[in-house]
């Protein structure tokens, strides 16, 4: 339940103004005990008084009372038809973008079919054929507006459900109907929610347009369309008439706007300051984290738990994760789909999808002014600047990363004005530069040239390059080589070391990977992650040659690659793990792991392991069992085992 406390303070004022808008004409009967029906001619156009305090009509009816019954009718009207247009398109755009085929073949010849017709036409053709009345308008604004809802569902839930999360939640046979409700749709609420402003606001207009014509509510049924139409005559002599049911029109479409714009942001985590930690200032989270001291450490996450923000119980997607990113250094971080690697680097560049939310922990980085900033804490504005200046990002598939409508040069010059102030001409020749040091040749026509032109290889490199252009202090590279084959992946890695060490202002690399034989050739520091925790973390080379943990073992025997190259079995079979990760609401008491841990005991079942360091501190294990887990536990486990 929502307390007092915990309601955003940026939700008060709209929610204020717009309960205020719609409680009062439902409170009509308590404000006025005139008829809005009651005609006296006598009365007509009479100027306001006390006992009618914004005059009469031309037919001597209280303006007040009507405009109050009006308002009732014009709102019911626009938010039923809303409400039912949203259901109704939020099922058929999530059915088809979830289940495809058929579902989404339905879903856009139905939604084309209704936006072919202009909505007033449309709307004017049931009208004459139905009649008027409140049911008719009902009816036919849900039908106009329900396929701009299934439309804005579709895409975004197709976006959503191609996300790393929810894949994983599919590969570990979750039903399609929680995937859908309960990661699907949270996630794009915010989209749904802005729509749903625009469509009531829209309902409304088209509901007073109507009426104005005289196909919507019926005489002598007041709604403020009516009463423009009746004022529309004598606006010459009575400006008031036709004032008044427009002020109401114009605060109410403002209202609704204000409102649903401000939900998007406290619904969008990545919203400006509009997340739930609103209550949370910067200085209090920067001064709860352990100082960054040493100016070779780029970022620091401390203590990070990411969970599910929205309905139900929140789940830890992200649990306990610290990891220290230094200059010149590359950090790996390994683990299966799912376990929580992608998530983590979203965080760090402020992407976290609308679901998730930071529920505690610091993300510190180090800015190229010195500066230190904790990046959940940070505004809209400073992220952007952030992003691309001082964090940068490579994906795994640079062909959907590049837009293929634009020259490579365009887009390098945008990404490179976007943070730098300098004349056109003057950033073209950075991006031939930067693509130069990339190792691209003929740099005068490959620039000109069109994503679609090019080589997987060669555009790995322009994103690399884009990455660069504003000399970011963190490189994140979320499986960068995996869409490439092995030559043009050896390529990219060499690329990629050369660029770390060369780097004059200290490059820190984050390689999110699960190929370990690439990781062994390229990372400094290893981190593996399961269920959302980091289980052993160290030097690459002694986590790769000596794990600690039985699931850096496992992963390292079933990997073809790292297996030739580090434990080679004489043409064994490659052992898989058994069983999958468990879904963040059911992990298993105690460790994560265990239930598919070849060398589990019973304390594993009771005792959640931490973070447990070697001696010389230079690497760290989570697991019960590892040489690194104090002495008590090793000797209850053994007289457990
Ligand atoms: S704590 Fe127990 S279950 Fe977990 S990895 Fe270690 S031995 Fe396996």
């Amino acid at each position: 339940m929502i307390s007092l406390r915990s309601f955003p303070k940026r939700m008060i004022l709209p929610s204020l103004l717009l309960a205020t808008l719609i409680i009062v004409p439902f409170a009509a009967p308590l404000i006025t005990a005139d008829d809005p029906v009651k005609i006296a001619v006598r009365y007509r156009m009479a100027a306001p008084d006390l006992a009618h305090w914004l005059g009469r009509d031309e037919f001597g009816r209280d303006r007040l009372a009507r405009v109050l019954y009006g308002g009732q009718v014009s709102l019911t009207v626009a938010f039923v038809a809303t409400t039912i247009a949203c259901i109704v398109g939020t099922f058929f755009g999530l059915v088809g973008a979830y289940f495809r085929g058929p579902s989404e073949f339905i879903t856009s010849r139905l939604s084309d079919i209704v936006l072919c017709f202009p909505p007033i036409l449309l709307a004017l053709l049931v009208v004459t054929l139905f009649g008027p009345g409140v049911v008719t308008l009902v009816a036919v604004l849900s039908v106009l507006y329900f396929p701009t809802f299934a439309r804005i569902t579709f895409a975004e839930a197709l976006r959503v459900a191609s996300l790393d999360f929810v894949e994983a939640s599919r590969a570990l046979g979750t039903p399609s109907r929680r995937i859908v409700l309960g990661t699907i749709l949270p996630n794009i609420a915010g989209p749904l929610s802005v729509q749903y402003s625009l469509t009531a606001a829209a309902a409304i207009t088209i509901e007073s347009g109507l009426s104005f014509l005289g196909l919507g509510v019926v005489p002598p049924a007041p709604s403020w369309g009516q009463m423009i139409r009746g004022a529309r005559q004598f606006m010459a002599q009575d400006p008031l008439g036709i004032m008044i049911p427009c002020a109401a029109l114009v605060l109410t479409i403002y209202a609704i706007n204000f409102f649903c714009d401000r939900l998007r942001d406290t619904l969008d985590p990545k919203g400006a300051s509009g997340s739930s930690m609103d209550e949370v200032s910067k200085p209090l989270a920067l001064a709860d984290a352990p100082a960054i001291n040493d100016p070779e450490v780029i970022a620091k996450i401390s203590n990070l738990r990411l969970e599910t923000a929205r309905f139900g119980t929140p789940a830890a997607v992200i649990e306990d994760v610290s990891l220290t990113l230094r200059a010149n250094q590359c950090t790996a971080l390994v683990g299966e789909s799912g376990s929580g690697k992608s998530l983590s680097s979203l965080a760090l560049m402020g992407l976290l999808p609308g679901a998730i939310r930071q529920a505690s922990g610091t993300l510190q980085l180090r800015r190229k002014s010195n500066e230190v900033v904790d990046l959940g804490f940070l505004d809209a504005r400073t992220l952007e600047d952030i992003r691309g200046n001082d964090i940068a990002m490579i994906f795994q598939e640079p062909m959907t990363s590049l837009n293929p409508v634009h020259t490579i040069g365009d887009q390098m010059v945008e990404a490179i004005l976007a943070h730098r102030p300098m004349s056109k001409s003057a950033a073209r020749q950075h991006a031939m530069s930067l693509l130069t040091r990339v190792g691209m040749n003929d740099v005068e026509r490959r620039i000109e040239s069109y994503p679609d032109q090019m080589s997987g290889g060669m555009r790995q490199r322009v994103m690399i390059a884009m990455a660069l252009s504003c000399e970011p202090r963190l490189l994140i590279a979320d499986e960068p080589t995996t869409a490439l084959d092995v030559t043009i992946q050896a390529e990219i890695i060499e690329l990629l070391q050369s660029l770390r060490q060369n780097q004059d202002s200290g490059l820190s690399l984050l390689f999110i990977s699960h190929n370990l034989g690439v990781v062994a050739d390229i990372a400094d520091r290893v981190a593996v992650m399961y269920s959302g925790q980091i289980v052993e973390e160290g030097p690459a080379e002694r986590i790769l040659h000596d794990p600690h943990h039985p699931y850096t073992r496992a992963l390292i025997e079933s990997m073809p690659s790292s297996h030739e190259t580090l434990h080679s079995t004489g043409g064994q079979r490659l052992p898989a793990i058994s069983g999958t990760p468990p879904l963040p609401s059911a992990r298993p008491s105690g460790c994560a792991f265990r239930d598919r841990c070849p060398i589990a005991i019973s304390a594993c079942a009771d005792i959640r392991p931490a973070l447990y360091a070697s001696a010389d501190g230079e690497r760290a294990v989570r697991c019960l069992r590892a040489p690194e887990a104090p002495a008590d536990l090793k000797n209850n486990q053994t007289e457990a085992a």
